[in-house]
């Protein structure tokens, strides 16, 4: 069962469209800028209909076993993922999370999933933000399962943004670490790792790898939005 928070209850803008009153999304502008279309299961790449995996999940699968997006990460979902990054619109939140929780296989993820881990920000950023746009998704997914505890960020990485991919993988090496003492909590669980906006996955990845080391069984990534290549 999931159990999303309501969205605020007084009228808003759509972010998208500017109707008001609305939801901070209007069901026009989800309806036209929510277009499920297939991916790869193990990296959400697209793939043509009825392939399952991508050729290069075939040579090399990422460390996690699944992955969900909701969006490309492209407009309109740039602008709102930038105002959810800098402002703690608590609308927003739902309406994203409302929005990652419809996407294809995640509802499935979340119900099969015994913990949610939001992706960690490094200490230095979360100062910066005061928030972690990750935790805000992952709270509204599944308050009964969300762990802030098991997963750290243990290193500050420059911004992955405008990294070369060899690069993006060399900078969140060893990024990630389970205390030993909290391992026990992730034996042979299934984990559901939340993060905000996907780029090439190797934050993600490396997180993964980390709690495989501390003995999750499965892992499931889920972004609401992903880079696609142009
Ligand atoms: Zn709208
Ligand atoms: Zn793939």
């Amino acid at each position: 069962m999931l159990r999303l928070q309501p969205l605020r209850a007084w009228p808003s803008q759509c972010l998208i469209c500017h109707a008001w009153p609305a939801r901070s999304l209007c069901p026009r502008c989800v309806g036209r800028f929510v277009q499920a279309r297939p991916r790869c299961e193990s990296c959400a790449l697209p793939v043509p209909a009825g392939v399952t995996r991508c050729g290069a999940c075939l040579r090399e699968p990422p460390a996690f076993d699944h992955c969900l997006v909701a969006v490309a990460y492209a407009w309109p979902w740039t602008r709102c993922l930038a105002q959810f990054k800098f402002q703690q619109d608590p609308g927003l939140a739902a309406a994203l999370a409302e929005l990652l929780a419809a996407a294809p296989g995640v509802a499935d993820a979340l119900a099969q999933a015994d913990l949610v881990l939001p992706l960690p920000l490094s200490a230095q950023r979360l100062h910066e933000r005061g928030y972690n746009p990750a935790q805000l998704l992952a709270e509204r997914l599944a308050p009964d399962r969300i762990r802030h505890d098991l997963l750290r960020r243990v290193r500050h990485s420059a911004p992955q943004r405008d990294l070369p991919r060899v690069e993006r993988l060399r900078n969140v090496r060893g990024a990630f670490a389970v205390d030993a003492a909290r391992a026990s909590a992730l034996q042979e669980r299934r984990v559901l790792l939340v993060d905000d906006v996907m780029t090439t996955g190797a934050s993600l990845g490396e997180a993964a790898r980390a709690l495989r080391a501390a003995g999750a069984a499965h892992i499931t990534a889920v972004a609401f939005a992903r880079t696609d290549p142009a």
